[in-house]
């Protein structure tokens, strides 16, 4: 029940045709005269009817008709707007016009007694509910209420005008006073009314003019108002066709930003000329609200009007155009984010075909996690999270996210800040020392006071300990037992034949599979950054043109640099302060002098046969016994088993080869346990030589009888002291001497000094002239092809030539080392106490030694001395004197003429001895002969 137009158009414009063509008729009437109106008022009646009937019928036949007007519809109601403006122009020209179409629209009104007075009129009125409609507009209204219907008919009835006024509260039903309508409405034709069968009204209405209500004539059985119509004020100029244009411009752009209005209304805009008309056709745009209709409708000033309608269309614009804009943004976002899902999801599809599902990602964040949690210090952390980023931006498929991967994992590995937490408590590291050693007491005090020290003043840099001394004698148990005591973890790597730097400081990572160095890879086992770390064989540590490990090893030993250690693989510093190197060697020589410069020597020379015994007593025999299962139920070595185990089954400084053997002894019972031995296995001599075969070494290598032209030397190799003979015999032959037996530069010239002497002190020695002229010393030292060099052969060797030119016996017993001088005078050599320990294993009663070596015999066990004959001496005479079974005769006659040459080479005239006809020389020396008294140990000494 609503008075609205009608939702379709072309309903709305087939009864506008002949609407419109009654208009025609209508105008041309009034153009001719008054009595005409009454024929036109007829014929708008007739085509009223016409309309009716055409539309009434419901059904199938109406549809039919709709369809087929619709093709026509715009052109009809271009036809009928055509003909309201011939009519309204006619009616504007003539005065009779007006009467006439008064006389039109007035008829029934006039009939009904209705007055019109001075332009005002009255109207039937229809009340609008939210529609607006402006002159020209040709609307199809639906009338529901009962007032309506009956104006609508009135007007009807009496072919005039209606009034068309919006209400101003749309809900509202019945009106009953002007103030409840808006003021200005529209004068409007009535094309076409159609009868609905449910009692409402279908109308088709044309705007003909604005008009305004001035007040109600009745209400009752309908509204009839008076009104006075309304004309545009058109100002002239060109503010008019400016402000058209720019309408014009801002419809078209209204019309392509997508307004909701057909796409015809631009270019219908386009040819309106009327600046009023073009106003009110904006008036169709379903953007503007009944307010701002009526503002259009009741401004009459079409100036006025057009720039309302202006700054609307500028406004509609401007949210079309911002409507746009958003609407392609939100486009374009979605197209991004829908273009970043679909590739992400054709990359797992990829990777789910590869069997890839996206592991890196996992892995990278995996990494990341490690590396915050080490506990780097902050450079390493900045290097290791600079590394992980660069592998998050590789494909997982190339090969360097491996190389990265390793890399980051070492430094992930490193104990950063991992410190095991020092025990520095002296009494409990002394036990734990006796706990594992038995003996050693100097090294155990000496080991003591290094960790003492190093308690009192942990930043003290004290020097590295470094362990010289044969193999088996401790050295690697000794370096456990101070990581035990200090609580510490114990890692050890030889340094034994390198030659390659990079193997201590790694390999740059450009190198396929680099590595860092045996250091850094040390240190990551231990785990943690302060172990007692032992770095075995500094004296074997080589050098060539792939680097000089021992500069690099300097590198990790001096604490004035160990402190940031640059490893060329890791690239960044490792903090190598807190750790505890201790280095081992067998010999001390070797050692390069700027690795020795910051060591600590520690001699571990060699047990004593007692020492060993008590070793295997209280050590090697319990720890084998563990290692092979076996208890005291099963397994008793008797004490001369013991014995006869050091003595003729090993021959060595240190005791491995004795664990070794008793480990054999063990293995014999263990097997004899598991095969169902059930008593008590006592291992005698006996039974020793049953599980370890005939005895291997004997007791005492010297020579059994006294020799003419051999004597007995002491070495040091690095397997700890030995006994040497050397020998020399006599020959036809022009050459001085031949030396043999792998000599090295050192011993040979010991050897011409000690000929030189023999030479010089010839006719002491009862030695004639001629013996030289004619004969060739031949010197040989045998011993297994080891190179040996060193001069604590010295003595020995010119012992030994003396004895064969004089033909005077050796004693047998009698072991020495000492280094000669050409005067005779007998130097202090090194590595004593092992060629004592030796020459005590190889059975010898007395031993002739260097006086200056008198100190180092504090050293030595008390049973050795106590079994062993200490001689020193502080020149070759006393050698001889000891040494050799009977006294040169010296030659009675004239001193030889040689001693002129002898002269010579010996510039110090107290040092000339043919005078001295007696043993032993005098007792004090002259002051340059002290001069002399250097000694360095060497790779061998005799
Ligand atoms: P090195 O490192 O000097 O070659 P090791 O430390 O390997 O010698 O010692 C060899 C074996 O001898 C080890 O089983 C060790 O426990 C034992 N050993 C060496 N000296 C002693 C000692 N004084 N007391 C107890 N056992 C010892």
């Amino acid at each position: 029940m609503t008075d609205r137009p009608a939702d379709k158009d072309d309903e709305a414009s087939a009864p506008a045709d002949e609407a419109s063509a009654a208009a025609d008729e209508a105008s041309a009437a009034a153009d001719e005269a008054s009595a005409a109106a009454d024929e036109a008022s007829a014929a708008a009646d007739e085509a009223a009817a016409a309309a009716a009937e055409a539309s009434a019928p419901a059904g199938k036949q109406q549809v039919k008709d709709v369809g087929r007007i619709h093709g026509d519809a715009s052109a009809a109601a271009d036809e009928a707007s055509a003909a309201a403006d011939e009519a309204s122009a006619a009616a504007d020209e003539a005065p009779v016009s007006t009467e006439a179409s008064l006389a039109a629209g007035e008829a029934p009104a006039l009939a009904e007694g209705h007055v019109h007075v001075s332009g005002i009129r009255e109207l039937p009125l229809v009340a609008l509910r939210e529609t607006v409609i402006f002159p020209e507009m040709i609307v199809p209204l639906q009338v529901g209420r009962d007032k309506s219907v009956a104006a609508l008919n009135a007007a009807v009835a009496a072919s005039g005008p209606i009034a068309l006024v919006t209400q101003r509260q749309a809900e509202r039903e019945e009106i009953e006073d002007p103030s409840e309508l808006y003021n200005v409405g529209t004068l409007a034709k009535i094309a076409q009314v159609v009868q609905l069968q449910d009692g409402t009204v279908r109308a088709i209405v044309q705007g003909q003019s604005r008009l305004r209500v001035v007040g109600f004539v009745q209400t009752s059985p309908y509204i009839i108002v008076k009104v006075e119509e309304i004309a545009d004020v058109t100002p002239e100029g060109i503010e008019v066709q400016a402000l058209m244009r720019s309408v014009q411009a801002q419809i078209e752009q209204y019309v392509a930003n997508g307004a909701p209005v057909p796409p015809e209304a631009a270019v219908a805009a386009r040819n309106i000329t009327e600046p009023g008309l073009l106003a009110d056709m904006v008036a169709y745009s379903p953007d503007l609200s009944t307010e701002q209709r009526m503002e259009l409708l009741a401004t009459t000033n079409v100036v006025e009007r057009l720039k309302i309608v202006s700054t609307f269309l500028g406004r509609q614009v401007e949210i079309l155009e911002l409507k746009g804009k958003i609407q392609s943004e939100v486009k374009s976002e979605m197209d991004k984010t829908q273009r970043e899902y679909i590739l992400r999801e054709q990359l797992k599809a990829i990777q789910r075909e590869l069997g890839e599902d996206d592991p890196q990602q996992a892995e990278i964040n995996e990494l990341r996690e490690k590396v915050e949690a080490a506990g780097m210090t902050e450079e390493v952390k900045a290097r290791a999270l600079k590394e992980v980023d660069r592998m998050s931006r590789i494909p997982s498929a190339s090969p360097e996210v491996g190389v990265i991967r390793t890399y980051v994992d070492w430094l992930v590995a490193l104990p950063w800040n991992v410190s095991t937490t020092d025990n520095l408590d002296i009494k409990s590291a002394a036990k734990i020392l006796d706990e594992d050693h038995y003996g050693l007491e100097k090294i155990k005090e000496r080991i003591l006071e290094y960790l003492a020290v190093r308690s009192l003043a942990e930043t003290l840099r004290s020097p590295i300990l470094a362990f010289v001394g044969p193999p088996g004698v401790g050295k690697t148990s000794l370096g456990k037992s101070i990581a035990r005591a200090m609580g510490r973890k114990f890692v050890r790597m030889s340094l034994g034949g390198i030659h390659d730097e990079a193997e201590i400081r790694g390999h740059r990572r450009t190198y396929i599979g680099a590595l860092p160095g045996r250091i850094i890879q040390n240190i990551k086992t231990a785990g943690s950054n302060n172990p007692v770390f032992m770095l075995d064989e500094v004296d074997k540590i080589g050098m060539d043109f792939r680097g000089d490990p021992s500069s690099a090893l300097l590198e990790v030993l001096d604490p004035e640099q160990n402190n940031t250690f640059q490893d060329n693989y890791l690239e960044v510093p490792f903090d190598l302060t807190k750790v505890l190197f201790i280095t081992t060697a067998n010999l001390l020589d070797p050692i390069p002098p700027p690795l020795r410069d910051r060591m600590e020597v520690v001699q571990l020379p060699g047990y004593t046969e007692q020492e060993k015994i008590e070793i295997g007593k209280r050590f090697l025999i319990p720890k084998q016994m563990k290692n092979h299962g076996l208890t005291d139920k099963h397994i008793a070595i008797t004490d001369e088993a013991m014995v006869e185990l050091v003595r003729s089954y090993t021959h060595e400084a240190g005791v491995r080869n004795l664990e070794r053997e008793i480990a054999n002894a063990m293995r014999k019972v263990a097997r004899a346990v598991a095969e169902g031995r059930k008593r008590k296995t006592i291992v005698d001599v006996k039974k020793l030589a049953e599980y370890l075969g005939p005895q291997r070494f004997e007791y005492g290598e010297l020579e059994s009888e006294d020799q003419i032209g051999a004597a007995t030397g002491l070495v040091v190799t690095e397997v700890g002291g030995d006994v040497i003979a050397i020998e020399v015999t006599l020959m036809e032959g022009k050459e001085d001497f031949i030396l043999t037996g792998q000599l090295g530069e050192v011993m040979r010239e010991s050897a011409r000094a000690g000929l030189s002497w023999i030479r010089a002190h010839a006719s002491q020695l009862g030695i004639k002239r001629e013996v030289f002229e004619k004969n060739t010393l031949h010197i040989h030292v045998p011993a297994g092809g080891i190179p040996k060099d060193g001069p604590s052969a010295g003595i020995t060797m010119t012992l030994a030539m003396v004895s064969a030119f004089t033909g005077i016996p050796v004693r047998k017993d009698a072991a020495m080392t000492g280094e000669i001088t050409l005067r005779g005078r007998v130097l202090p050599i090194g590595g004593l106490k092992s060629k004592i320990l030796a020459a005590h294993l190889a059975g010898a009663r007395m031993i002739i030694l260097p006086k200056k070596n008198e100190k180092d015999l504090r050293d030595i066990p008390d049973e050795i001395l106590k079994q062993i004959k200490l001689v020193t001496v502080e020149n070759m005479e006393q050698v001889l004197e000891t040494a050799l079974r009977r006294k040169p005769v010296p030659l009675p006659t004239e001193p030889p003429k040689t001693t002129a040459d002898v002269k010579d080479t010996e510039p110090e005239p107290e040092a000339e001895t043919p005078v001295r006809p007696h043993f032993p020389p005098p007792v004090d020396q002259p002051p340059a002969m002290a001069r002399e008294a250097t000694a360095s140990p060497a790779v061998m000494e005799y």
